[in-house]
């Protein structure tokens, strides 16, 4: 039973991104927005609940924090003007960095995939995404009908191409890394 409230998760939300949980008062607006909350575990403004409640463990190990696409609705729907997916950013963040095995595994690969490509040639390669992805997740085969409906009708470059700036876009994700 939560019965207390502990400031320290909330802190350290607000000192990553500068938003603050405790101005949420529940209205529920985030929640009903949101397109992906038939597959959460705990509804976004329950995790402004729980983060004003210093629930860590729960939240960062939590399906939530993998299954939203950031797709920032919810941010758009916050009468307290408070960045909902900046907060679950912070939250999948703060879970990688403190080693939380992710209770949803395909999603951070996948993740770390998309990023891995972007790294390396500036923009996303389909084929070089997807490679990557199916070989480490094993899921080799799952997709393969419509990789071949796409490639026939040319929707798939098999040679990636480098964007020009690409030098910086490197530099980028060197400078953020933190
Ligand atoms: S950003 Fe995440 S929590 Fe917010 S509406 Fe989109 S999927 Fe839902
Ligand atoms: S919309 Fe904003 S105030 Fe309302 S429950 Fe969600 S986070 Fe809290």
């Amino acid at each position: 039973m939560i019965n207390t409230l502990d400031t320290g998760l909330e802190r350290e939300i607000e000192r990553r991104s500068g938003e603050k949980p405790r101005l949420c008062f529940q209205c529920g607006k985030c929640s009903t927005g949101c397109l992906f909350n038939f597959a959460m575990d705990i509804l976004p403004h329950q995790v402004m609940k729980l983060a004003q409640y210093g629930q860590k463990e729960r939240l960062l190990a939590s399906h939530t924090i993998w299954i939203c696409a950031s797709c920032e609705t919810c941010t758009a729907r916050c009468p307290n003007d408070i960045d909902v997916a900046r907060v679950m950013d912070t939250l999948r963040a703060m879970a990688l960095e403190e080693g939380v095995k992710p209770a949803e595994r395909n999603i951070p690969l996948f993740h770390r995939c998309f990023l891995g490509n972007i790294q390396a040639t500036g923009r996303i390669s389909e084929p070089v995404l997807m490679g990557a992805y199916k070989s480490l997740s094993g899921d080799l085969l799952s997709d393969i009908g419509l990789a071949v409906e796409m490639l026939k009708k040319g929707k798939i470059k098999l040679i990636p191409s480098v964007v020009r700036g690409n030098r910086e876009v490197r530099r980028i994700f060197k400078e953020t890394k933190s």
